[in-house]
């Protein structure tokens, strides 16, 4: 340990002695400061400026002084952000994304004339550790095949009160995540406005700017296809849940409802048959996917929308439900499970792209190499 790294942040030097500078001394701290701004490129600054506000925001939440900071604050927030994770999963800060904030700290103390917290040997052997663990394979949700939706929406009590309303939103929701490829927030956050009836295509969904996607203000329009048969239909699924919301102050009405639900013949119109709803039934901006209550005896349907983790608890419960085990899954495994099914029957990566919204064909390639081994694998080509 050297003594710069044992003195690290423990107080702040006195430094600068403010009376005694005088105006000629002020004037070349100015241009220091200003040629110091050159030696770094301005991404490098805005990373910095950014890894420092993440870094405030820290210490703020959890009442620790910031600058100077002492190493063991520093050691606390690499372990925060190595527990991070996007909505794969996936770890939300590389290892070189932690490296770059750190340096960002170090270059707020240094320019402050304080002594840098981040080469402490316990920062710096924390952030060995953790490129060494990620080094090795991330851990993923597995994803859901369409046999396996197929499989979860049958187990349900799809034209028994009150057991079919809460079926019939959650069917709705597997549609959501397998056709749409939608993420559980997103799916969340739909409203009966984001949906449009199409004649021709089936279900046309607006989704809003995604999290991961900050710069997109522009929603994505994604698709329910009509299914070739009821069963797989998704358009069918809105239709039901729609008219049912519809019916849902009224117990006979809804119960006349689901009494009434053919499961083997379409409500959307794919056939030629008039529709359950009307664009008219889509014109309000409340929840989507609204939360439900059951007992017993009878259902209601909340005002509210369900929030993006009663989803995929829900997702847990019904697989349960079908006799399978939830333990690997996620309501994410809808959505890689849409990949993995696409590439199966042979969709290409900007194919896939087209529904998922991914913005290159990294993550495609990821879900290949996981779940798909055999995909442009020239084993297939020595003729066994
Ligand atoms: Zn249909």
């Amino acid at each position: 340990m050297t003594p710069h790294t044992k003195l690290a942040a423990l107080s702040a030097p006195s430094w600068p002695p403010e009376p005694e500078i005088d105006d000629e001394l002020r004037e070349l701290e100015a241009v220091s400061r200003g040629l110091e701004t050159h030696t770094l490129s301005a991404n490098t600054r805005r990373a910095y400026v950014k890894a420092w506000r993440s870094f405030e925001t820290f210490c703020a939440v959890h009442g620790l002084d910031a600058l100077p900071a002492h190493p063991e604050t520093v050691r606390w927030h690499v372990a925060w952000m190595s527990v991070q994770t996007d909505e794969h999963g996936l770890p939300r800060f590389s290892v070189a994304t932690i490296r770059q904030r750190l340096a960002g700290i170090a270059e707020k103390h240094l320019r402050e004339g304080l002594l840098d917290p981040t080469g402490h040997r316990g920062v710096t052997g924390l952030v060995r550790g953790l490129a060494k663990l990620r080094a090795t394979r991330a851990v993923r949700k597995r994803p859901l095949l369409l046999d396996d939706v197929l499989r979860i929406i049958r187990a349900m009590d799809h034209d028994v009160y009150p057991a079919g309303v809460s079926a019939a939103r959650d069917e709705l929701a597997i549609w959501l995540g397998f056709a749409g490829a939608l993420r559980r927030g997103e799916a969340a956050a739909l409203s009966l406005k984001s949906m449009e009836l199409n004649r021709l295509d089936g279900v046309h969904i607006h989704v809003g700017a995604s999290k991961a996607d900050q710069d997109n203000s522009q929603p994505d329009v994604v698709v329910l296809p009509f299914g070739g048969s009821p069963r797989t239909c998704a358009p069918c699924a809105v239709h039901r849940w729609v008219a049912l919301m519809g019916a849902c102050a009224d117990r006979r009405s809804t119960m006349r409802l689901l009494y009434g639900y053919q499961l083997d013949t379409h409500v959307c119109g794919a056939d030629g048959s008039t529709p359950l709803i009307s664009s008219a039934d889509l014109d309000s901006a409340t929840p989507l996917l609204r939360a439900t209550y059951r007992n017993r005896r009878s259902a209601r349907i909340h005002a509210q929308g369900v929030t993006g983790d009663a989803l995929h608890t829900m997702l847990l419960t019904r697989m349960s439900e079908a006799g399978m085990n939830p333990s690997a899954y996620g309501f994410h495994s809808l959505r890689s499970g849409f990949v993995t099914q696409a590439r199966r029957n042979g969709a290409d990566p900007s194919d896939v792209r087209r529904q998922t919204r991914h913005k290159s064909d990294r993550m495609v390639e990821i879900y290949d190499r996981e779940w798909l081994p055999l995909q442009r694998n020239a084993v297939t080509s020595l003729g066994l």
